[in-house]
C-alpha cells in the first residue's frame, strides 16, 4: 500500500542553536495542526541527527540522513557508515540527490552501492531521480529517468525495492522557484510507475510511494499532491520554514 509522505531536506543549513529552534517549531505546528496519516520524515544536518532523532521519537516523525558513505566501514576520514546511523535509530536516508550527483561526483555505480548499504542496516533510501533541463528540452527526459532507475535499482529483487521511496526531482525545478506542472509531474511519475511495473510486478509498483521535488512549497503542494501518481514531496527551501513545511504535510485532500 503506497504511502504518503513528505520530507524536509535542509540540506546545509542553520546553526545548532537555529536548527533545534526550527526543530521545535515543526513539533508545535505538528502539535496544533496535526500530520494525518501523513509519514513525516526530517532531513537535517548529520551533525544534528542525534538531537533531531530525540525530538522526533517523542512527536510522531522520523528522521533521515542527507548522506552516508559509500563504503561500509573503515580507514575513510571523515565518513559516516550507514551502519553508524541505523545504530541511532535513523530510518532514512536520502541518495542519489542531484547536487550530491553534481558536487561530490557520485556516480549511479557509487549511489547504487549507497542502497544496498541503507537496505543491508534497515535504512529505507529516498532515493532521487530527475533529468536537467537540457535533456527534457531535448525529449531525453524519459530515457534518463530509466536509465537512473535501473542503474540503480533494477539488481533489486522484488521485496527489496519495495522497502524503497523515489522522489522524482527535475534537476532544473530544486532551488530555482520553478515547478514542474502538475501535468508533468503525473506524466513522469506514472512513467516511473509503468517502469516499476514492467520490471518488479503491478503489486510491486503500487506499493512503492513516489514523492515530487523541486520548489514544491506551501501553495503549490495542493495541487501536485492531487495527482494519482504523486504520493506526496520531497521539499528543500520550503522544508526550513515551519508553518510551510506542515502547510504541506496537510496538503493532501
Ligand atoms: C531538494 O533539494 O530536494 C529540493 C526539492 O529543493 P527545493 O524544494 O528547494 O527545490
Amino acid at each position: 500500500m503506497r504511502k504518503r509522505i513528505v520530507a524536509g531536506n535542509w540540506k546545509m543549513n542553520k546553526n545548532f542553536q537555529d536548527a533545534e529552534d526550527l526543530m521545535f517549531e515543526i513539533v508545535d505546528e505538528i502539535t496544533e495542526n496535526g500530520i494525518g496519516e501523513t509519514e513525516v520524515i526530517i532531513c537535517p544536518p548529520s551533525v544534528y541527527l542525534e538531537m533531531s532523532s530525540d525530538i522526533a521519537v517523542e512527536n510522531g516523525f522520523m528522521i533521515g540522513a542527507q548522506n552516508f558513505s559509500q563504503w561500509d566501514s573503515g580507514a575513510y576520514t571523515g565518513e559516516v557508515s550507514a551502519s553508524m546511523l541505523h545504530s541511532m535509530g535513523i530510518s532514512h536516508a536520502i541518495i542519489g540527490h542531484s547536487e550530491r550527483r553534481t558536487y561530490f561526483g557520485e556516480t549511479d555505480k557509487i549511489i547504487a552501492s549507497k542502497v544496498d548499504l541503507a537496505l543491508k542496516y534497515g535504512i529505507t533510501p529516498i532515493y532521487c531521480c530527475g533529468e536537467v533541463l537540457a535533456e527534457r528540452k531535448a525529449e531525453k527526459h524519459f530515457d534518463v529517468i530509466r536509465t537512473q532507475l535501473s542503474e540503480a535499482l533494477f539488481h533489486l529483487g522484488k521485496e527489496a525495492v519495495s522497502q524503497v521511496i523515489i522522489a522524482y526531482e527535475p534537476v532544473w525545478a530544486i532551488g530555482t522557484g520553478v515547478t514542474a506542472s502538475s501535468a508533468q509531474a503525473q506524466e513522469m511519475h506514472a512513467f516511473i510507475r509503468s517502469i516499476l511495473a514492467d520490471k518488479f510486478g503491478d503489486d510491486v509498483s503500487q506499493e512503492i510511494s513516489i514523492l515530487y521535488g523541486g520548489s514544491c512549497n506551501a501553495q503549490n503542494a495542493e495541487e501536485l499532491f492531487a495527482n494519482t501518481d504523486v504520493d506526496g514531496g520531497l521539499i528543500g527551501g520550503a522544508s526550513l520554514k515551519a508553518v510551510d513545511f506542515v502547510t504541506i504535510v496537510n496538503s493532501f485532500k
